[in-house]
């Protein structure tokens, strides 16, 4: 699979190929990244479905692939948990946050602001110390309006690449592969969450949109935090 190819619109394929090819895929875009990039191939992990799906493929494509994990004040209990024994399982994983004072609420009154120190800073942050030059992320462009115009490979920053190896796969194939490989979720799955983020910002949502639970409420309802939307190495603060 060339890179050029992979750069290209690939929705198509969402329907096109079955569970067992898109995991081939999957594990394919891995092994051929970490092939041109080795240990500067960091993967992003969010403690959701999504992001322990990829870690898992990564960890088959190599033992040795490093990832971290972007933390805020505002996880649930049941996340933080979670973390804690991930990182047991996985000492590879590195853990970020930013602990800076913030106005109080600041998640109501201003989201997009919130978003940007407690975690779009923190992953510059990890982008940075970690030497990262290609990082994996478990995006998918069927799980809701703000996701549909992804890439398999992305460089939305000169020097940094993002892989999104999971990006055509189905809510449901997702669950597939967790329950198929015996993968650790986080609990909150079994509460009802189908997407999972800070507390105050997430809730149980019904529906064809799996992000529709996210920011009820505010203008970013369904939408985005920034990490996969904002430059992380060439920025202004
Ligand atoms: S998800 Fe909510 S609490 Fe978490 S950083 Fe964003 S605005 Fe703040």
């Amino acid at each position: 699979m060339l890179i050029e190819e992979v750069r290209e619109n690939v929705v198509e394929l969402v329907e096109k190929l079955n569970f067992a090819e898109k995991v081939d895929r999957s594990l394919k875009l891995i092994e051929q990244a970490y092939k041109e990039f080795g240990s500067s191939l960091v993967v992003a992990n969010s403690l959701g479905k999504d992001s322990v799906a990829v870690w898992h493929l990564a960890k088959r494509v190599s033992p040795e692939i490093r990832g971290f994990i972007v933390t805020t004040r505002f996880k649930p209990p049941e996340t933080k948990r979670f973390m804690v024994e991930e990182v047991a399982r996985y000492p590879e994983l590195r853990v970020f946050s930013n602990d800076e004072e913030i106005p109080d609420k600041l998640y109501e009154t201003d989201p997009d602001r919130c978003c940007e120190i407690l975690k779009v800073k923190p992953i510059r942050d990890a982008v940075k110390e970690m030497g990262v030059k290609c990082w994996v992320t478990g995006l998918r462009c069927t799980e809701g309006r703000t996701r549909t115009g992804f890439k398999e490979i992305e460089e939305r920053d000169e020097g940094l690449l993002k892989l999104n190896p999971i990006l055509i796969w189905y809510e449901r194939e997702v669950w597939e592969y967790l329950a198929l490989n015996n993968v650790h979720v986080n609990p909150l799955y079994g509460k009802g969450y189908r997407s999972l983020g800070c507390g105050p910002c997430t809730k149980i949502a019904q529906g064809a949109d799996e992000r529709a639970g996210r920011w009820i409420g505010t203008s970013k309802c369904g939408g985005e935090c920034g990490i996969h939307t904002k430059p992380l190495l060439n920025y202004q603060t």
